[in-house]
This record gives structure tokens, C-alpha cells and sequence, in this order.
């Protein structure tokens, strides 16, 4: 075509045909990443983190993609690129993948990813000081002291210096202007000790290196494998996933390896652990540490610098560029599952990021979940068992002690032949432990005049009596009041009673019963930090205490070696749920409770208080005989078509006004697609109704495993509009049933 000045005019005026964009994603609830303009001289590639407007707002995100847009969309520009390390590729997948399996807006997991990282943040910087060598023309007493100080730190801010040394700033000053001392400015978070995989570590034993070589196959092998190290509480599994992660960071210089802990409780011991087998302590990543720690934590982890990181579930979310092994140690343990906010099963998670990423799995625990069983005999997971305990040590004798025949007297609670058998105990100059998962001193407290029974006021659940606060405590909410003089109902004074027993009033009967013993409850109430719990476990180990009362927190790996004896004053409370998992979960309790007797080379022994000494879960206890126990759980899940033989998922609405639930609920269940080997059930009101004022009714689906559960829930979802004021929540292989 001729070229023509008119043409040339209307291609200047016309908008550019193209425009370079982002499509970005925001850490909040929306359902998909928006696309903005990238301005020339803005260049952002997908993981960077990018300032953009939203309603007037600046809001930061992440590049999710890039591309260019027709030239006529007017779409806004993203603001800035920000200095931050970006996310890898893999986060991001799994982000996306996290969302989309447990039926949640993407952006609403990429909050959990960036949440306290606070990334975006510059990494602050101080000013450090060196001897250069040269000695100041005039060498006061101040400056040779400041020079002495400084040879002797390295490297030390002017503060930390003058301190050292006894002087005042000025001083540094001076020494610096005469090229005495050099400065540079370094960050202030300091890179993590590299950790060397030959460190220490204790000689195994047979058995231990025949799993350990097993586990460390498996990691050489590369690319993704998944493994389930299945061995009594004790036999050592802790160290022998250390050699697979000993494995891992030898396979290159920059590998990384995950360790996921059920609770922070038990973190600070083997963080120890950690440090005298590998040389180094490990990034920690938790709700305990401080802001600095997490931001130091995050961009290490970003960076490659931190090759091991030991944390809660949400460390799966952190940007590792080159995991290449994640240990999921107990991995039965129920507080893996996170049930507020974006609910997500952490083990599944796991699994699903080590696949993503081509990284290896190891799943530990004593008391495997029958998933992961399933898993493994269905050829799914390396099954590697790690039989018997190390050395002299080994399992208690389990018995049972039937409450019927046995039963204590009024407002008592620990039977006549537990009580003779602690006294054995403190006489041989051992230990007890008696367990009771209940925190608290009375689970209900009734009006003795009236029959009022105290209840939490915006929820459908008793008020729990604690003593050494003196208040009246919702355990679901947290809410709770002074304990009233009067009862409410009918102010009666001083009528209100507490009925049945919590640790603290367990506490108060052994005082009485072994008047002569050092008795101490252990709970999270009384142990409410990590400094805290460190105290009662060193206490307890060390022989500070002799009768230690607990509820499940006892239950984590502690080892105690002088304790002999442990007694399950309710070995029953686990069953009475009644769902699907009640048995399974209360045979894990006890067997996990009982592994804390006996660990040294002195045998142990547990009894656990019943009144149902013939059911399935005790008596298989009592013979050790865990795999016939799980035989008949997992057959019985099959005959039923529970998981792992098919899928499970909850739907659970609530809202202010019942009757608008109500029919919230009825519209809901009327829109449920109909979907060839999907079940619906439900809308039924759960056990707990009302959780903060907000009323509840609950859809629970049941699905052949050839449906995708996800989507069905997500195509259900999308297919009612309920009031504003209605919640739903998507709930995929729910273990809460309440
Ligand atoms: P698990 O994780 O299976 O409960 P741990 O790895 O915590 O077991 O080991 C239990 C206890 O036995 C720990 O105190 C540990 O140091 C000790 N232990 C394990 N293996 C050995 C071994 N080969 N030699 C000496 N002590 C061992």
C-alpha cells in the first residue's frame, strides 16, 4: 500500500492495537486474578509482586500471567513492581490447585500463602563495622578499647560495639574517620547455619538402617514417591527419616526439605534434635515466632538459603524453590486438619504439593490413619515398617479396668486398682501419668436448687467450669464470664455444682489420694507458650514431678523416662462422638498416651479406665493387636463406602434469623445436582446448632470414588444464590462431625 501522511495520522491517533498485561492475583476472596495494563518501563513476569488499584485502593498481588489485551480494553496499570522475591511456579500451582480442590476462591489460599510474610516489605538493613589493620595516629585508652572490641566481635553495629567495649559512640566515629575501622551495610536478617548432612546422629540399630536405607532409596530415586514409615511410638522413626532428609540435602546444593509438626508444642525438643544431627537449627515456621522470624523465614525460603524448615501446616504454603522432600511426622494426628477460614486437610495437602513439586514424602506416625494404610496396601506408598523399640526398651502391657466393677466413689474418678498401682509406682520411685482430655475443672456446672444447667449464650454448648481462673469458658468459642455466685436461673446462691471431672479437678483427687506425691496438670491451659511446655516436659523428665496429669498435649512424642505407669481415667470419652472415625481416632489416643510409658529401660505399663472393656478398639489394645483392629475399621468403611472407598464432603450454611436459614437451607438442598454416585444428605441441624449466635444446618455428600467430589460441590455451589447474611462453607473429607 502507498504510504500516505493522512494514514500515517489516523495509526498515531487509534489506540495501540495490543497492550502488555498482567493478570493478577490478590490475597483476598475473589474468584479469579485481574488483568491490568503493564506500563512501558514496568516489566513484571508471573510470581512477581506488583502494587495495582482496586476500588480506589492499592492493593499488592502476584502475577499469575502475562500477555497483552486488545489495545481498545481500557484496563488500569499496575502501579509498580515491588522488590520482593517472587513466587515460584510450583507455589503458585498449588495455590491454584488447593483453591480448586477444596472449593475455595484462589485468592483466598494465597492469603494463607503470604499471611504475616509481610514479603513486600523492604529486608531492613544495619550498618556494621571492621577493623581495617591500621592503627589511629592518636591511640587513646577509649579508641584501643573500641579496637580491641572490634577484633574480638568481626563485625558489630556501632552500638553493639561501643557497648562491648565501654564507650561512647564518638569513639567509633573517630576510629572511623581515621581509617581505623571500615563499614558496609548488611541485612539484618541473617542467613541460616547451612546444615550438614553427616553431622551426628545416633548409631541405629539393624532394623533402623534396613528402614532407613529403604526411606533414603526412595529419595535417590528423585521425582516424586511417597512413603509411609510406620513404626511403634519410640522405635526410632524420628531418626531414621533424619537420614532420608540427610539424603535429600546431599542430592544438590540447593535442595530443601519440609518437615510438618502436628503441633508447635513438640517443636522446641526436637528442634534440639534437629541441631545435633544436622549442626544447624532449621527455619521454624509457626504462630509462635515473631514477625522479624517469619519475614526472615519466608525470604530465606524464597531465596534457597533455608534447606530445612520445620513448621505448622501453613509451611506448605512457603515459596520453596527446590523442595525435594517433605516429612510429615504423626500424620494420623487430627490437628492437620485446619477447620476454619480455607478448611484443608495438611497431610492430603502434602501429598498434593510433593506430587506438583516431584518431591518425595515420608508420613510417620505409630498409629497410621487408615487412609494412608489404604494407600500404601494399595501400592500407593513404599510401606516401610520399623518393628520394636531400640535397645532394652520396650511397649507397656495394656490392661483394662472396668469401671462398672471397679467403680469409685462419688465426685472420684480414678478406680481403686489404678490407685494401687500408682502407689507402686511412686514407691519404686517412678512416675505416673494419668491422661483425661478435658481441660478444665468440671465439664458442666448445674444449679443444685433449680437444675440449671450453664450454657454458653450465642452457642448450643455447655459452659466448662475452670478453677484456677475461676470462670466459666466456652470451649468451642472461647467466650467466657466470671464464675456467678448466684445461679442465673433462679439466684440461688452458691447452688452452682460442678459434675464430672476436667484435669484440674482430677488434680485435686490425686493431692487427696497420694497426699505424700508432687502433682502437676499439664494442659493448654497451663502450659500456654512454647517457653511453657519446654518447662512442664523438662520437669516432668527430669523427675520434678511425680504424678502428671494431661490431656492430649501429653500425648506428642514427649519422651519421659522415668514414667512407668499410664492411666486413662475415661478411655470411653473418644467413642462417644459417634462418627465415622470415633474408633480409629480413640485407638490412636490410647496408643499414642500408653507409647509414653516405658521408653527407657524400665517397662511400662497403661490401664485404661472403661466401661467397655469389650469393645473392638480395647480389646485389640490389650492384645497389641493393631492390625486386626484397623482390619475391621477399614472393612467396615468399605462396606459403607466411607473414605478412602469413596468420598465424604460437608456442606454447612448458617446465618443470624433460623427460619431464613431454614429456608436458605431448603433452596440449597433443592439446587444439588444430580449426579450418578453422589448421595446428598441433609440439610439436618448438627450437633452444635448455634456457634456464635449463628445458626446452622448441614449438608453432608457421600460419593462413589469415580466423582470428582470438588466439582460437584463447586457446580452445586455456583447454583444457588443464598441472603447475604447466609454463609456457606465447603467442608472436603470433613473430620468434624459437630
Ligand atoms: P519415634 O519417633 O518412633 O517415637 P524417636 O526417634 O523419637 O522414636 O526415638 C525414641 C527415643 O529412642 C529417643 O529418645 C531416641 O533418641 C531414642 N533412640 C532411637 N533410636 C536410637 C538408637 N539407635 N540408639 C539410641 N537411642 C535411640
Amino acid at each position: 500500500m502507498a504510504w500516505s501522511p493522512d494514514l500515517f495520522a489516523d495509526e498515531a491517533d487509534a489506540p495501540p492495537a495490543e497492550v502488555r498485561c498482567a493478570s493478577v492475583l490478590l490475597p483476598l476472596p475473589l474468584p479469579e486474578p485481574f488483568d491490568y495494563a503493564l506500563p512501558d518501563g514496568v516489566e513484571a513476569a508471573p510470581g512477581d509482586h506488583v502494587a495495582v488499584t482496586l476500588s480506589g485502593r492499592t492493593v499488592r498481588g502476584v502475577v499469575w500471567s502475562t500477555g497483552v489485551a486488545p489495545g481498545e480494553r481500557a484496563l488500569k496499570a499496575v502501579e509498580e513492581r515491588l522488590h520482593a522475591p517472587p513466587l515460584p511456579a510450583v507455589t503458585r500451582r498449588f495455590v491454584d490447585w488447593v483453591a480448586k480442590y477444596t472449593v475455595n476462591p484462589p485468592g483466598a489460599v494465597l492469603r494463607m500463602a503470604l499471611r504475616g510474610s509481610s514479603p513486600w516489605k523492604p529486608a531492613p538493613t544495619e550498618i556494621v563495622y571492621t577493623p581495617t589493620g591500621d592503627v589511629p595516629a592518636k591511640l587513646t585508652p577509649a579508641r584501643r578499647k573500641a579496637l580491641d572490641a572490634a577484633v574480638e566481635l568481626g563485625e558489630a553495629t556501632a552500638a553493639r560495639l561501643a557497648k562491648a567495649a565501654g564507650v561512647s559512640s564518638s569513639v567509633i566515629k573517630g576510629l572511623l574517620e581515621q581509617g581505623a575501622l571500615r563499614w558496609r551495610e548488611r541485612e539484618v536478617d541473617p542467613p541460616y547455619d547451612a546444615p550438614d548432612p553427616g553431622f551426628g546422629g545416633l548409631a541405629l540399630t539393624p532394623k533402623q538402617v534396613a528402614a532407613a536405607k529403604e526411606l533414603k532409596a526412595l529419595v535417590q530415586l528423585g521425582g516424586h514417591q511417597a512413603a509411609l514409615l510406620d513404626g511403634v511410638t519410640g522405635s526410632g522413626k524420628t531418626e531414621v527419616y533424619f537420614d532420608s532428609i540427610a539424603a535429600a540435602l546431599e542430592a544438590d546444593d540447593s535442595s530443601q526439605v519440609l518437615v510438618l509438626l502436628p503441633e508447635i508444642a513438640l517443636t522446641q525438643q526436637i528442634l534440639q534434635r534437629f541441631e545435633a544431627r544436622f549442626g544447624a537449627r532449621p527455619a521454624e515456621w509457626h504462630s509462635e515466632i515473631s514477625d522479624a522470624e517469619r519475614r526472615r523465614a519466608w525470604r530465606r525460603v524464597a531465596e534457597g538459603q533455608a534447606r530445612i524448615v520445620v513448621g505448622a501446616r501453613s509451611a506448605l504454603f512457603l515459596p520453596f524453590t527446590n523442595l525435594k522432600l517433605i516429612v510429615v511426622d504423626e500424620e494420623h494426628d487430627g490437628s492437620y486438619k485446619q477447620d476454619e477460614g480455607v478448611i484443608y486437610q495438611a497431610r492430603d495437602m502434602a501429598v498434593a504439593r510433593a506430587k506438583l513439586g516431584d518431591a518425595a514424602i515420608v508420613l510417620a506416625s505409630a498409629t497410621p490413619s487408615i487412609e494412608s494404610l489404604v494407600n500404601a496396601r494399595r501400592g500407593r506408598y513404599f510401606h516401610v515398617v520399623l518393628p520394636g523399640r531400640p535397645g532394652l526398651s520396650v511397649l507397656p502391657e495394656i490392661e483394662t479396668v472396668d469401671i462398672r466393677r471397679h467403680r469409685p466413689e462419688k465426685d472420684r474418678w480414678i478406680a481403686a486398682p489404678l490407685v494401687e498401682a500408682v502407689e507402686e509406682t511412686l514407691k519404686r520411685g517412678e512416675q505416673a501419668l494419668l491422661f483425661l482430655n478435658r481441660r478444665g475443672y468440671a465439664p458442666l456446672v448445674i444449679c443444685r436448687a433449680c437444675g440449671h444447667r450453664m450454657k454458653a449464650p450465642d452457642t448450643d454448648s455447655w459452659l466448662v467450669e475452670h478453677r484456677y481462673t475461676n470462670r466459666l469458658v466456652c470451649h468451642h468459642t472461647g467466650f467466657s464470664i466470671p464464675k456467678p455466685e448466684k445461679c442465673p436461673a433462679c439466684s440461688e446462691k452458691d447452688s452452682l455444682h460442678p459434675v464430672g471431672p476436667g484435669v484440674e479437678r482430677l488434680a485435686e483427687e490425686a493431692r487427696a489420694v497420694f497426699p505424700d506425691a508432687r502433682v502437676d496438670v499439664f494442659s493448654s491451659d497451663t502450659a500456654q507458650d512454647p517457653a511453657q511446655v519446654r518447662a512442664k516436659v523438662e520437669a516432668m523428665a527430669s523427675g520434678a514431678i511425680d504424678i502428671l496429669i494431661g490431656t492430649q498435649i501429653v500425648a506428642k512424642g514427649h519422651n519421659f523416662p522415668l514414667l512407668t505407669l499410664v492411666g486413662v481415667v475415661d478411655a470411653d470419652l473418644g467413642l462417644r462422638g459417634g462418627d465415622m472415625r470415633a474408633g480409629e481416632r480413640t485407638y490412636q489416643t490410647l496408643v499414642q498416651v500408653a507409647g509414653r510409658a516405658g521408653r527407657a529401660d524400665k517397662p511400662g505399663r497403661a490401664m485404661l479406665q472403661t466401661c467397655m472393656p469389650d469393645h473392638e478398639a480395647m480389646v485389640a489394645l490389650c492384645a497389641g493387636d493393631r492390625d486386626g483392629f484397623l482390619e475391621t475399621e477399614i472393612l467396615s468403611r468399605e462396606e459403607l463406602g466411607l473414605p478412602p472407598f469413596g468420598r465424604l464432603a460437608s456442606m454447612t450454611l448458617s446465618g443470624p434469623d433460623e427460619a431464613k436459614l431454614e429456608s436458605a437451607a431448603r433452596d440449597a438442598g433443592k439446587a444439588a445436582p444430580n449426579v450418578e454416585g453422589a448421595h446428598v444428605m441433609g440439610p439436618a441441624e448438627p450437633p452444635i446448632a448455634v456457634v456464635r449466635g449463628r445458626w446452622r444446618r448441614r449438608f453432608l455428600v457421600n460419593t462413589d470414588l469415580s466423582v470428582d467430589i470438588s466439582n460437584y460441590m463447586r457446580a452445586w455451589r455456583a447454583r444457588f444464590k443464598p441472603p447475604a447474611a447466609v454463609r456457606v462453607s465447603v467442608d472436603i473429607e470433613p473430620y468434624s462431625f459437630l
